[in-house]
């Protein structure tokens, strides 16, 4: 899996460092949306999709790879 986010869709909602604190994190000064990891280990696979179904302002893609 690979994790994309676009940092001009973010609105900092934040929904996504509540779904997967591992992946994301919100930058201090605005809020908008910092990328931790961008090959998250299985485990957070789960994690990562629900965040990205949750973004308000879409600004999270998920890529899937062959090797999970
Ligand atoms: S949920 Fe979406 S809009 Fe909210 S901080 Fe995360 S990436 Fe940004």
């Amino acid at each position: 899996m690979r994790v994309l986010i676009d940092q001009d869709k973010c609105c900092g909602a934040g929904s996504c460092v509540l779904s997967a604190p591992e992946v994301f994190d919100q930058r201090e000064e605005d809020g908008i949306v910092l990328l931790l990891d961008a090959e998250p280990p299985a485990a957070l696979h789960e994690a990562v999709h629900e965040a990205a179904a949750i973004c308000p302002a879409a600004a999270i893609t998920v890529e899937q790879s062959e090797r999970v």
